[in-house]
């Protein structure tokens, strides 16, 4: 490719000066330095919003970027494809493989149904998953931010439209610089337009996952889904428009916490990408014929700022505002085989190497350190308890609420009656019979709202939920006799056809000895 710019109307001289034979030195300079702060002046002028010089970002072609290229395709195409993904259930029960049933309480996952009183397991993925992250990101720096975090993913995809209307860099700049012309006017309105289309899209695709998609789908389009989908569908367009169209770089630097908190899991052996200033300097264009002794291989034609989405020159060494997307090395690799220097000038080395390389021979590179084998071990460690309690999983549960107002019933024989509501949930996906059991207290009576014979099982449907009104009652001699005003009971319930059992601790309430 040969990085000389086509120069348009606005300032041609920008694109003609080179930095080597063939290659064009970019009139750029990085939007954000290292350590810069904005004055009181600055900020009364900008107000809370942090106001920038607008970024370019010129299209990298690389490794990298096609890395980031099929991230993206997978990322999004997961998104907006899992929730049209069927997975039959049985009759009766929803067939969408994946789905937060909000309304029965239940995470549906293929085969996997997690209840709301089983949310330890979700808080569990969660665990591991920032487990996950902290390890990968102690090896490999912020590959997250880089690659996977949906802000890059989005962003990346504005972008893309971005260029589609408005064209590369050096076009899109001579554009804007050219004032309000109709191109430029219908150009931006298209833009915005397909942002808030994609937004829509987003929006629209998020809210599948609470609800039947097909069925939702055709709610939405023919108007008759409940508001509160289209009010969601709304907000989710806005803030996609507004966080991955308009403000971009500036959420990773102002509103996201992960950068600073990241810090505390890099250490010295933590990948980075870096400029290798030992190779690199003394910078400076590099004319025909001129040797290569005694200087570096930067021949300052800054692709690596030209490229960058935030705005740096990673030339100016680690800056809390690289998100390691790695465009950089892209830009500047391909600027060394056309100058016929070897790649690797910009590249993910670590601190350690960087150190030594100056002093010595370089220092490979050590996944295995205290700090990632205490994140394997922890991951291992939650992993291994949230298998055990998989495999453990009782296939029925059920809760029991005593009744709080009035906390007991003085019946007109003077026994004493205590009120429970008894859920039972069966998690099978298949219809179930079971027996309940109340032990605790001798010569306690039991009876069922609607259940009068207690020898006829109780049938609970498929992945369904029974909730029962149980009345137990005690004569008013033993009532008598209990030796305080709470005396624990146990409530079993019992699979009639198979072994599931499942019991809950409560309590009999009563006036007291
Ligand atoms: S680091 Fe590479 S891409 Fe950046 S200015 Fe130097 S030679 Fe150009
Ligand atoms: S400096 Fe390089 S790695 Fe960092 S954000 Fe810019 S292009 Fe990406």
């Amino acid at each position: 490719m040969n990085t000389m710019e086509t120069p348009g109307p606005f300032k041609p001289e920008d694109f003609l000066v080179e930095a080597a034979p063939g290659v064009a030195r970019h009139d750029i300079d990085a939007v954000r330095q290292p350590n810069a702060r904005r004055s009181k002046a600055d900020d009364e002028a900008v107000g809370s919003w942090a106001g920038k010089p607008a970024i370019y970002p010129k299209l990298a072609r690389g490794i990298f970027r096609n890395v980031k290229w099929i991230v993206m395709a997978v990322t999004l195409g997961i998104y907006y494809v899992l929730p049209w993904i069927r997975f039959d259930r049985g009759a009766g029960l929803p067939d969408q493989f994946f789905l937060v049933d909000f309304a029965n309480q239940r995470l549906l996952l293929g085969p996997l149904e997690i209840w709301a009183q089983e949310f330890y397991y979700i808080t569990g993925l969660l665990i591991i998953s920032a487990l996950g992250l902290f390890l990968v990101t102690s090896i490999a720096g912020r590959v997250w931010c880089g690659y996977t975090c949906p802000q890059t993913v989005w962003t990346d995809l504005m972008i893309v439209v971005e260029r589609f209307w408005q064209g590369d860099r050096n076009t899109h700049m001579r554009r804007d610089q050219n004032g309000w012309t109709f191109d430029r006017v219908w150009r931006k309105a298209a833009t915005h337009v397909s942002w808030l289309l994609i937004g829509l899209f987003t929006g629209g695709a998020l809210v599948f996952y609470f609800r039947d998609a097909p069925t939702l789908a055709n709610e939405l389009l023919t108007g008759t889904a409940p508001m509160v989908a289209y009010a969601f569908v709304g907000i989710f367009t806005l803030t996609t428009y507004l966080l991955g169209g308009i403000a971009r770089e500036q959420v990773c630097i102002y509103m996201c916490p992960w950068p600073r908190i990241q810090g505390a899991m890099l250490d010295h052996h933590s990948l980075i990408i870096s400029y290798r200033d030992v190779r690199g300097e003394p910078r400076s264009p590099h004319k025909k014929g001129d040797t290569w002794d005694g200087r570096g291989d930067c021949i300052d034609c800054k692709a690596c700022v030209a490229v960058c989405p935030m705005g740096i020159d990673i030339r100016n060494g680690p800056q809390l505002e690289c998100i390691q997307c790695a465009l950089c090395i892209d830009a500047c690799n391909d600027i060394m085989d056309k100058i016929d220097r070897p790649r690797g000038l910009i590249a993910y080395t670590t601190e350690r190497n960087q150190e030594s390389r100056t002093s010595g021979p370089r220092d490979g590179l050590r996944i295995v350190r205290p700090r990632t084998i205490l994140y394997s071990v922890a991951i291992a460690i939650v992993g291994a308890a949230m298998l055990w309690a998989l495999l453990n999983r009782s296939s029925v549960d059920v809760t029991v609420i005593p009744d709080r107002n009035p906390l007991f019933v003085e019946l007109s024989n003077g026994g004493i009656r205590n009120g429970y509501t008894v859920k039972i949930a069966n998690k099978h996906q298949t219809p179930r019979r079971f027996k309940i059991d109340v032990a605790g207290i001798d010569g306690l009576a039991t009876t069922i709202i609607g259940h009068d014979d207690q020898s006829v099982p109780i049938e609970v449907g498929p992945s369904n939920v029974k909730a029962l009104k149980l009345f137990a009652a005690l004569p008013r001699d033993k009532a008598k006799a209990l030796a305080s005003d709470s005396t624990p009971l146990t409530v079993t319930v019992t699979e009639i056809d198979g072994a599931a059992t499942s019991s809950r601790d409560t309590s009999f309430r009563s006036p007291g000895p």
